[in-house]
């Protein structure tokens, strides 16, 4: 059986991570959500108050931080240090964060090392901004997943209310944007689309026919063998 690559890349809350878990649960692979891995990172720099120009001690809290994702109550959970830190990440100001300490060159270097070594072996769906074209340019399948900023908007802010956060939809929005035009244009590694990805527009697509479109693409490139 073949173990593939399956890359996942698009903006913020264009669907990414819950389809990639789905895709990942149907074919029994591991899913990774490299976006989670920026936000600990972010939340670790924050806790420790070290700004983004202080190279040297964010070279030293990457050397010394251990990254794994766990199972738990069929809810994947992200553990740093040992510490499960997965409700803490989801803030809009860890969200914020995370986006400003991607664009530098020592974190991108690190976290893509780790996210290359947990896949390596196949049998991974991982989602990001740069797994197509950075993380594994070779991977046999690469999908672009996009929505209007409006719906993605209005998923976010579903999320964040029903985590019980406080928050205005023209903020949501507002910072969405934001975010998504530091990811696209900043100098190392912008959220692009690879050339050999096959794009889904999302915006007035059921979960279930995404996930069935993924899928039929899948099965039609690798039929059973995966
Ligand atoms: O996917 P999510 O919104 O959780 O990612 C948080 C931030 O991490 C993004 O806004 C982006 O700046 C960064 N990121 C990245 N490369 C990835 C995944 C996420 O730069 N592969």
């Amino acid at each position: 059986m073949q173990k593939l690559v399956i890359a996942i890349d698009g903006p913020s809350a264009a669907g990414k991570s819950t389809v990639g878990k789905m895709l990942a649960k149907k074919l029994n692979y591991i899913y990774i959500d490299t976006g989670a891995m920026y936000r600990a990172i972010a939340l670790k720099l924050q806790r420790n108050d070290i700004s983004l120009d202080d190279l040297s001690n964010i070279e030293n809290i990457l050397k010394h931080s251990t990254i794994n994702f766990i199972r738990k109550n069929d809810e994947l959970r992200i553990i740093l240090d040992g510490e499960d830190v997965s409700p803490e990440i989801r803030t809009p100001l860890i969200s914020k964060m995370a986006s400003d300490a991607s664009a530098v060159p020592i974190v991108r270097t690190c976290l893509v090392k780790m996210q290359q070594e947990m896949g390596e072996a196949g049998g991974v769906v991982m989602d990001g901004r740069d797994i197509g074209t950075v993380v594994f340019p070779g991977a046999e399948c690469k999908f672009f997943l996009d929505a209007s900023l409006d719906e993605r908007a209005r998923r976010r802010f579903k999320e964040l209310q029903e985590q019980g956060l406080a928050v205005e939809f023209s903020q949501v929005r507002r910072e969405m944007e934001q975010r998504d035009h530091n990811d696209s244009t900043r100098a190392h590694s912008p959220l692009r689309k690879a050339v050999d990805a096959i794009s889904i527009d999302t915006t007035d697509l059921e979960l279930e026919a995404v996930i069935q479109k993924m899928w039929d693409l899948i099965i039609s490139r690798y039929g059973i063998r995966i």
